[in-house]
């Protein structure tokens, strides 16, 4: 039937086409540019917005809807917590039937999936396969990731601690913290166990975040309850620090302690271990490596050793020019210099070009860039030992740091335009540059030694 096209083709047809379409901006330029494909989609608008969504998220769908309906009842004023957390049917929130969303969803649907498909790629890449960036996880490894993380944001929208800001009190804290465990009661085990994984890779990415505000290890877990939204934007290089300053302004105890309740404390993690407990199943410890056979049936390079020293642990701690953005997670860290004490000799201790590395290397430090000047030096090209496809360990690639660095730092000066003195005698072995600010002024220690000191 043509009822509402004036193409040579039936609805049903039109319609079926709408369903090979992968995302909503194919669906916006298709309606755009055809008045038949815009009746079609005006007249079964939520079927087609179920199809292409399923065809954007893949099977997590139903939970990528459950977050994103959420989030429009909270943004339209209508906080359903408690109704969702205790009514029977929450787990029925994430059932096929309660799959439709609306036009206005889309948009919130877009966000959430970028946020959860950027996650799934570094997780693939730290725990799956190194040598790829985007995500080599099966359809199954990917469905138990995404669902996985969906149910951690729906969490993290359903308890934020911004709720106590202005107004904690231990009483309601309380209750809420029962409202955990039942939320999370609502799933499987073999499910906690895939939100209880996927929540620790979240507050291993969360590491160097709290880094720029003193923060430790706790600090990480409580970052959690930020959201992976927020995670991925501080990975990013766009860090939102409000949320430590906010949180550490408050009355709110990070702490529980006293029985005055924490809404942050081991956020996430200490009610899913309680009701493990209940369950009597034990939880892996972080750190186990066995903790991601909850995702992933298969892991490519994880036994893989160093191509230079041919020493283990390598695995996933290997790196090459595909990985280099991670090298700040060897260099940068809580007190961490940067790659300032790779440096040889006494260069790290010279008084002139401490305050020169701090300019050049200013954080956020590029480290895929500085390792490409790196093997693009002419010293590292003849010597022909280094090659940036290699797969190295840390030790090897402070190593390699050691070897060359003072003539990247040389280079960095003569592209400043900076002027180059007379090298002295003793290069980077020089005593005298670590205490006489007119010698280190007056020669190049970027340099090698040329008489014993
Ligand atoms: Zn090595
Ligand atoms: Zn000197």
């Amino acid at each position: 039937m043509r009822a509402y096209n004036t193409l040579p083709l039936d609805d049903d047809i039109l319609d079926r086409i709408f369903a090979f379409i992968s995302d909503f901006d194919t669906l916006r330029s298709l309606i755009l540019t055809s008045k038949a494909f815009y009746s079609i989609f005006q007249a079964h608008s939520n079927s087609i917005i179920r199809t292409i969504a399923y065809n954007f998220v893949g099977p997590a769908l139903s939970q990528a809807a459950r977050l994103v309906r959420y989030k429009s009842r909270k943004l339209d004023g209508n906080d359903l917590g408690d109704d969702v957390i205790e009514n029977d049917e929450s787990k029925g929130e994430e059932s096929d039937a309660a799959m439709s969303l609306k036009t206005s969803d889309v948009l919130t649907l877009i966000e959430s999936h970028t946020v959860v498909k950027k996650l799934e790629d570094r997780f693939s890449r730290k725990r799956k396969d190194r040598s790829f960036n985007s995500s080599v996880l099966t359809p199954l490894e990917s469905w138990r990731f995404r669902r996985a993380m969906y149910r951690i944001m729906l969490f993290v929208e359903m308890f934020p601690w911004t709720a106590y800001l202005d107004d904690y009190d231990d009483a309601a804290v309380k209750r809420v913290i029962i409202q955990h465990q039942t939320f999370l009661d609502n799933f499987l085990t073999s499910e906690l166990q895939e939100l209880y994984g996927v929540a620790l890779f979240v507050v291993e990415l969360n590491e160097p975040m709290v880094w720029t505000c003193n923060g430790y290890h706790r600090h990480s877990v409580i970052a959690l309850s930020y959201g992976p939204a927020a995670t991925l934007a501080a990975i990013e290089g766009i860090p939102d620090n409000r949320f430590f300053e906010e949180l550490m302004d408050s009355n709110i105890p990070l702490e529980e302690h006293d029985d005055r309740p924490s809404p942050v404390h081991d956020y996430l993690l200490r009610p899913l271990g309680r009701v493990m407990v209940k369950r009597n199943v034990t939880l892996l410890n972080e750190g186990d490596p066995d903790i991601w056979r909850v995702i992933l049936d298969s892991v490519v390079g994880e036994h893989d050793i160093c191509q230079s020293c041919s020493s283990s642990p390598g695995g996933f701690n290997l790196r090459n020019h595909t990985n280099w953005d991670t090298l700040r997670l060897v260099f940068d860290g809580p007190t961490g210099s940067g790659v300032w004490p790779s440096l040889r000799g006494n260069l790290r201790s010279n008084i002139l070009e401490m305050n020169n590395y701090r300019i050049i290397c200013a954080r956020p430090f590029d480290y895929p860039k500085f390792m490409q000047e790196m093997f693009g030096l002419e010293q590292v090209k003849k010597s022909s030992g280094w090659k940036r496809e290699d797969w190295l360990c840390e030790n090897c690639i402070k190593a390699f740091l050691y070897m060359h660095l003072h003539f990247w730092m040389l280079q960095r000066k003569k592209e400043a335009g900076e002027v180059i003195y007379e090298d002295c005698w003793y290069g980077y072995n020089c005593k005298t540059q670590t205490h006489s600010m007119d010698h280190a002024e007056r020669y190049n220690h970027f340099c090698e030694p040329t008489r014993p000191e």
